[in-house]
């Protein structure tokens, strides 16, 4: 017999294409049977149905964080949280690293994450000798908030076979002082190595451990909501990983995996067979595949690939990872072989290119219908680019939630004189244009929880005190939108996710105000009661009141 529960007197934004307000909703076994009035459902409703009373709370569709970095973020529990707060020195940091490196056994590894040299007085960054006095039997690696650079002691390079005599990577900078050594600082691909060998140091020593570690994450993203995510850069070595925790059961919702090279940032090549074989292999309900993911244009050292004139002055900065042609190529490549692709282009100029690239598959011979995704577009040119992505059926992947802390930056470091020209983490004129928009958290590199999102892309909030182009700035409804539905085509889930359908997975979350009704800035402040996944509460709220069972 099928198990039934249903909310009842619940404020319910189902997010269908109407954005429809109902009362209630029944839920027969994973699925969801109806939405509607409180009497509709209690007239459908079996004799064993269990039934609990929302006295008015919220019920939004289950959010979706389409570009997180789950992989990653999972180890944080073991790794050494070198996070900036006020008031904090260099000497702070060396010292958290000290204290979590001292009682373990000689040569593990450990990894920093978090650490924000801009956050320091004059952009500090740790050096060689202070990261080895530090961490004196261990090779440690500390990584930038960004994930794109970090700083590793001698032990970590020396385990990595970095020194004075190894060539620059491909993609990266090993960093080096005027007498040709390095001073520990790696640039973009640089890191590969670190990445990889400090993963699979600390993620294969303990079977169990490293499971615990990843439902831990999953449960403490489940009480923000989350109820899917994709991982936005998937190795080998963690497709492995997830391979195994599936097979035992591990995942408490969807993940869809964003397959990279053979490391974080790595060369990708879509012809290579065991590439291939990766994408298309190991689907199951839990862990879906068939995405891949490659970066155009690279932050460190000069910034995004820019390009702009203005008043006579023509301006075209930053590096590229792939050349124009080589974009085209990998996309087309991966398209006849049936991948969809997610490329990270955070300047105009890449966003660009790869506009270039998709048309050129979704016009050519190809005429292809599959997922196109561009991830992150922090500075560019929505005017031009917005009708552009809308024509072709590009989404794009945005992250509203670093306007606060990052977006000063993006605005002053890297659109610096392009104001008229530029935008910062464009969203409101993408989607008047037409273009499906879905919010991001790009974890562990920024704020993770989907109601600061929906509040930084709602009010445009920056650490300034300065709204960060505020005419960019959405309805608390379009915001929803972003993060659930549209979050879910993203994950190329929009049939079976991302809103409240009779027909859908039974995914929701229970929140303690109605974000559609509230101030902006109690946004923020939301809080999850309860939430819930193919029919079953996988997290509650023990703080705040939740629904009364009544039978
Ligand atoms: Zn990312």
């Amino acid at each position: 017999m099928a198990r039934e529960r249903a909310f009842i007197n619940a404020t319910i934004h189902t997010v269908d294409a109407r954005d429809t307000v109902a009362e209630a909703i029944l839920i027969r076994d994973e699925r969801i049977a109806l939405v509607g009035t409180t009497q509709q459902v209690l007239a459908a409703a079996g004799q064993s149905c269990v039934i609990a009373d929302a006295a008015g709370k919220t019920i939004v569709p289950g959010f979706i964080d389409p570009h997180y970095h789950l992989g990653y973020a999972m180890l944080e529990p073991v790794s050494v949280d070198c996070a900036i707060r006020p008031g904090d020195t260099i000497d702070d940091v060396l010292e958290a690293i000290s204290r979590a490196t001292r009682e373990l056994p000689p040569g593990q590894w450990m990894r920093g994450f978090g650490f924000s040299p801009w956050a320091l007085p004059g952009e500090r960054e740790p050096s060689l000798a202070e990261l080895d006095e530090a961490a004196p039997n261990n090779p440690f690696f500390l990584q930038d908030e960004s994930c794109h650079r970090g700083w590793a002691n001698s032990a970590a390079l020396a385990e990595v076979g970095i020194d004075e005599y190894s060539p620059q990577p491909w993609g990266g900078t090993v960093v080096k002082d005027h007498a040709g050594r390095p001073t520990g600082a790696l640039l973009e691909a640089a890191v590969n190595p670190l990445q990889t060998r400090s993963w699979l140091d600390m993620a294969s020593a303990d079977w169990e451990a490293t499971r615990a570690l990843l439902t831990r994450k999953m449960r403490e993203l489940a009480g923000l909501g989350i109820t899917g995510l994709c991982d936005a850069a998937v190795t080998p070595d963690i497709a492995d990983f997830y391979a195994r925790a599936d097979r035992e059961g591990s995942f408490l919702f969807t993940v869809q995996q964003l397959h990279t090279a053979d490391d974080f940032f790595g060369k990708q090549d879509p012809r290579r067979p065991d590439f291939v074989q990766r994408v298309h292999e190991r689907e199951s309900d839990r862990l879906r595949s068939g995405t891949m993911k490659i970066f155009a244009d690279p932050g460190f050292p000069d910034g995004p690939l820019i390009s702009c004139s203005h008043g006579g002055v023509h301006s075209h900065r930053g590096n590229s990872w792939y050349s124009a042609a080589e974009v085209k190529e990998i996309v087309r490549t991966a398209d006849s072989l049936g991948i969809r692709t997610a490329i990270h282009a955070m300047g105009n100029w890449a966003v660009d290119a790869v506009l270039d690239s998709y048309e050129a598959v979704r016009r050519g011979d190809l005429t292809s219908e599959g997922l196109m995704r561009i991830e992150h577009a922090f500075v560019s040119a929505p005017q031009t680019q917005g009708p552009r992505m809308a024509e072709l059926g590009v989404d794009l992947v945005a992250m509203p939630g670093l306007i606060h802390h990052t977006g000063p930056a993006f605005d002053a470091g890297w659109r610096g004189e392009f104001r008229d020209e530029l935008t910062v983490i464009p969203i409101r004129s993408l989607i008047d244009a037409g273009v499906r928009v879905s919010f991001a958290s790009d974890g562990p590199t920024g704020p993770v929880a989907p109601a600061h999102l929906m509040w930084g892309a709602v009010t445009r909030a920056s650490l300034t005190g300065q709204p960060i182009d505020p005419h960019e700035a959405v309805t608390a409804a379009q915001a929803l939108r972003c993060s659930t539905i549209n979050a879910a085509h993203a994950a190329d889930r929009g049939d079976e996710a991302g809103s409240l359908e009779a027909g859908k997975r039974a995914n929701l979350a229970v929140l303690d105000r109605d974000i559609l009704r509230c101030a902006p800035d109690e946004i923020r402040e939301m809080l999850v009661l309860e939430t819930v996944v193919d029919g079953r509460t996988i997290f509650e709220c023990d703080e705040a009141p939740r629904p009364a069972v009544l039978g």
